[in-house]
């Protein structure tokens, strides 16, 4: 298991530092891993004047699997957009071509008085979000400002998906829903929209080959509201890049804290870019304050979806639910009664447990 590590900026290299420890107990158990580090974000300007430098391209592609902590700092807001940090992650996923966004959004039922949801409509929530990544209104072509004869501004995109596209991220819905309780939702705007419709024709043609996955389809405002008026009935969601960025953002706050909650972009051959969903909160850097717990959890998606090694990535997930109902927590989800411990203290007891 040959694996990239890009700690990036801000709490990046704290949160990983836990994640690879993790990665070290496995190591001791007897997989094969293999780390290299490398710069991205602020730390790769500072290293090489560029947030995705060469060396850190070459060393994510030839890795298995990329580990990333976050990028962005206060520092950086004021370079030129080329050499901004966040430039390093778009870059990283275009490089690597991961088409497809996996967002889990799990509420661990100690956790459940996190949400700003009652507790029973949320307690025990386990959906999986699947975003398309490289294409739709993000971008297709032509795109721009332009003026009309009146001598008016007017701003257009273009909403385009092909065919195939639709299909390559399908096929990874449709088996991640046979990993799971095997039931599909696919989210369009097909009332409304050409590129829908087409979504749409397709899914439900794959679908064919998954006989055994219960599939559905519901309009994006609807599923907007179903998953805060009752978010248990989904199981897997498949959706657009736009439609998908939105939707994840409000099923990842259905949960609570952003500390808690991990990512994976894949591309068609399983390789993957995992890393937690929040950013490198400047605010919280260097103070051994920030949850861990998203990176660690990142891990465990690694072993699932690039390495199919269900076992470990249930280990993980195991050894991080008994260190919540062990009663440790970090400041972000720390409750009256519970231990409150720093980054490092938290990643110990996670991995005393594994
Ligand atoms: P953020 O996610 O970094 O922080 C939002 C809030 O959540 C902050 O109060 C922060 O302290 C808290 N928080 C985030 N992660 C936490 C953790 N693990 N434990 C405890 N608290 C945590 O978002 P932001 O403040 O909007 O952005 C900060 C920087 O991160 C910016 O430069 C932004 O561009 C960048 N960013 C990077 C990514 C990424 O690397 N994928 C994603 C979002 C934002």
């Amino acid at each position: 298991m040959k694996i990239a590590v890009l700690p990036g900026d801000g709490i990046g290299p704290e949160i990983v530092a836990q994640a690879v420890n993790v990665l070290e107990i496995l190591s001791r158990d007897g997989l094969k891993v293999e780390l290299e580090y490398g710069e991205i974000g602020g730390a790769g300007y500072d290293a090489a004047g560029d947030p995705y430098p060469q060396s850190t391209a070459r060393l994510a592609k030839d890795a298995d699997a990329v580990l990333l902590g976050a990028v962005g700092g206060y520092r950086y807001d004021t370079l030129p957009r080329p050499m901004r940090p966040e430039q390093g992650l778009l870059r990283i996923r275009k490089d690597l071509n991961l088409f497809a966004n996996l967002r889990p959004a799990v509420l661990y039922p100690e956790l459940s008085s996190a949400s700003s949801l009652k507790p029973e409509v949320v307690s025990g929530l386990d959906i999986m979000i699947l975003r398309e990544l490289t294409g739709d209104i993000y971008f297709g072509q032509p795109r721009g400002h332009r003026r009309t004869a009146e001598g008016e501004r007017e701003g257009y995109d273009t909403m385009l998906y092909s065919e195939s596209e639709i299909a390559r991220i399908a096929h990874v819905a449709f088996k991640t829903a046979l990993r799971r309780d095997k039931k599909l939702c696919s989210v369009d705007k097909a009332n409304v929209l050409e590129t829908s419709v087409l979504w749409r024709e397709v899914v439900m043609e794959v679908a064919k080959e998954y006989p055994e996955v219960d599939l559905s389809h519901m309009y994006v405002d609807n599923a907007a509201m179903q998953l805060v008026r009752n978010p248990k009935q989904f199981d897997v969601i498949l959706t657009g890049n736009m439609f998908g960025d939105i939707l994840s953002d409000e099923a990842s706050m259905l949960t609570g804290s952003i500390g808690m909650l991990p990512s994976a972009s894949l591309d068609e051959k399983g390789k993957g870019l995992y890393e937690p969903i929040h950013g490198s909160a400047p605010d919280i850097a260097g103070q051994d304050i920030a949850n861990p717990i998203a990176t660690i959890l990142s891990v465990a998606m690694m072993m699932r979806h690039t390495f199919d090694r269900e076992d470990e990535a249930k280990r993980i997930e195991d050894a991080v639910r008994r260190a919540l109902a062990d009663g440790f927590r970090t400041a972000d989800i720390h409750q009256e009664g519970m231990k409150k411990v720093g980054t490092k203290e938290m990643g110990d007891a996670v991995a005393a447990r594994l």
